[in-house]
């Protein structure tokens, strides 16, 4: 599987999810379970929910661009990725930049 269909599931499943809450809500509001000032208030749940994907959006930001800097540092001029074992690059010779 590559990154293109990975990236089309994921759209689908959000868009899956979307329709289901969106519809679910159409419903209870039709349904007289909740007005449209229930609707536009968060409960504690949903506090909770939005500051555990506020803190999953800082964790995923910060790994990516370590990960970015990991690469960065291991890669040559020439834009050969570098094991952590060589000090020279095996296509152009240039020696491993050092680490700051
Ligand atoms: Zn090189």
């Amino acid at each position: 599987m590559n990154v293109k269909q990975k990236a089309r599931i994921m759209y689908a499943a959000a868009s899956l999810l979307l329709l289901v809450i969106v519809g679910y809500n159409t419903w209870s509001y039709y349904a007289g379970y909740c007005t449209v000032a229930t609707l536009t208030r968060f409960s504690i749940p949903a506090k909770l929910l939005l500051l555990g994907i506020a803190i999953a959006v800082v964790f995923l930001f910060s790994s990516k661009a370590k990960n970015r800097n990991l690469a960065k540092q291991n890669t040559c001029g020439c834009g050969v990725l570098l094991r952590s074992r060589w000090d020279y690059c095996p296509v152009c010779g240039q020696k491993r930049k050092e680490l700051g």
